[in-house]
């Protein structure tokens, strides 16, 4: 037995909420070869029973919404609205690939003296690592087309944020998935993580995280021709053009940035906005700021909860605070007194491109804003970054929308919105944002390896 343990803090309130034992990495590799096992008998379920148990489970999923949404207000700080959509994801995530296991189509292809057909076929053991940002949504986009494709996981999730995943391993059980088939390790990236990398029974690792760990993944991985799915940092653009609704843009841009306090991959943590309506748009900027919600996360309105740790916390508040790092504030908004690891939503000026706020990724409540002259400028501004994950643009004329659309270098681009994720459609990054896409029509495919059958008809 593992003897170590990590004690799982409210963000909110700095009070433990549960101690949990750290996976050693004997236990992890016994754990990798009980799911070895069981994806022998979990491939060979037929397609339609897959479906089922995996409609099931998402049944399942769907009558533990409050508490899985409690347990992430409690374990994450998220807003409790946020956590019930992302409870709702995991169900629905389920549900959408449940169709998966019967739909797994290959191909019959013309040759000559017989027939010609492929196969989609599992990989065996995937490991997926999830990080503490998205802790539900995360685990389900892994999970979900893993097993609807015949595979069985194991999957750690962020050392900080294992409670969910906890729990949605046990209601896998209660839903009737086999033992074995998913299981939840809670662990060390160091340890855990690294193990579902270096074994070679795991053929696939489905990486979440910062782009240090998974540059660093993708190499250690090279060793095994390990396939690799990696989700990524990002530091994406909203581009309000001049002739677009400044003042709807405005209102929604602290959306597009703020949600779950920044961290989230998909921020749009610049805002490039064309300078005939630079100044008007930073006038509506502020009030929009200062309204953002940022209370208890278990109030029904509450828009914005604390970061995830005093860490964190340091990390974001060196990128702005720091006089070193020479950046100007132009507002904030409030956050609640007393306890928890609050830090205001923020809107600062760059004084160039090229100063760390406007370069990387922070990871927290913090905008920085630019003006641009034109759509040239705006798109070559938009892509000098080494991320691509999302983007938003805004403007009234829909040729300059799709222009620029397809001029962004980046994997979900959203028009007069600030959507990037629908569990139907693709979901991934251009250059060091990731590799490969998740969610969508096409993601179960990640999970197999085509096999193409010769059969000779000759006598
Ligand atoms: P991270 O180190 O990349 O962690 C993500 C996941 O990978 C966690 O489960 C972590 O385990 C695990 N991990 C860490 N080192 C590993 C290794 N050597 N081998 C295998 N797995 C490993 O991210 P972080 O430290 O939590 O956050 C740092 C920064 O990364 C953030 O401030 C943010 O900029 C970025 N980030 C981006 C995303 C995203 O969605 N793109 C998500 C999270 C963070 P532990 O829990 O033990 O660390
Ligand atoms: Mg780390």
């Amino acid at each position: 037995m593992s003897t170590q343990t990590h004690d799982v803090l409210d963000p909110s309130t700095e009070q433990r909420i549960a101690s949990i034992p750290l996976t050693s990495v004997e236990e992890t590799d016994a754990a990798i070869e009980r799911s070895h096992a069981a994806f022998q008998d979990w491939r060979q379920v037929a397609p339609a029973d897959r479906g089922r148990l995996l409609r099931r489970f998402a049944a399942v999923v769907d009558g533990a919404r409050e508490e899985l949404a409690a347990l992430e207000v409690h374990n994450s700080g998220h807003p409790v609205s946020s956590a019930r959509w992302e409870a709702g994801n995991v169900r629905d995530v389920l549900d959408y690939y449940s169709a998966g296991p019967e739909r797994l189509f290959g191909r019959q292809i013309p040759v000559a003296g017989g027939l010609d057909v492929t196969f989609k076929e599992p990989l065996g053991v995937v490991g997926i690592i999830v990080p503490w940002n998205f802790p539900m949504p995360i685990a389900g986009w892994g999970l979900a087309p893993a097993l609807a494709a015949g595979n069985t996981v194991v999957l750690k999730p962020a050392e900080l944020t294992p409670m969910t995943a906890m729990r949605l391993g046990e209601l896998a059980l209660e839903a009737g998935l086999p033992d074995g088939v998913l299981t939840v390790l809670p662990g060390k990236g160091s340890v855990v993580g690294d193990r579902f990398v270096t074994h070679p029974a795991v053929r696939k690792i489905c990486f979440t995280g910062s782009t240090e760990v998974g540059t660093r993944i993708m190499a250690r991985a090279a060793a095994q021709v390990k396939r690799v799915t990696l989700e990524l940092g990002g530091k994406s653009a909203n581009i309000v053009f001049g002739d677009a609704d400044v003042e709807k843009a405005a209102a929604s841009a602290p959306y597009g940035v703020f949600d779950n306090a920044g961290q989230d991959c998909c921020a749009r943590s610049r805002i490039l906005v064309q300078r005939s309506v630079y100044d008007r748009f930073l006038e509506l900027l502020e009030p929009a700021v200062s309204g953002v919600k940022v209370i208890a996360p278990s109030r029904d309105e509450s828009e914005m909860g604390p970061l995830i740790s005093a860490a964190q916390r340091d990390r974001v508040a060196a990128y702005v605070d720091d006089p070193d790092a020479k950046v100007d504030v132009a507002f904030r908004g409030t956050v609640p007194e007393g306890p928890g690891y609050w830090y205001p939503p923020t809107v600062v000026l760059p004084r160039s491109t090229t100063d760390p706020i406007w370069q990387e990724e922070v990871f927290g409540p913090v905008v920085a804003v630019l003006p641009f002259a034109d759509e040239a400028d705006a798109v070559r501004m938009a892509n000098d970054t080494q991320y691509g994950l999302s983007g938003s643009i805004w403007t009234r004329d829909v040729g300059r929308a799709l222009r620029v659309a397809r001029g962004v270098e980046a994997g979900n681009l959203s028009v007069n919105s600030h959507s990037s994720v629908r569990y139907s459609t693709p979901f991934g990054g251009f250059k060091r944002s990731g590799l490969g896409r998740e969610l969508g029509p096409d993601a179960l495919d990640s999970f197999t390896d085509v096999k193409n059958v010769f059969i000779s008809t000759e006598d």
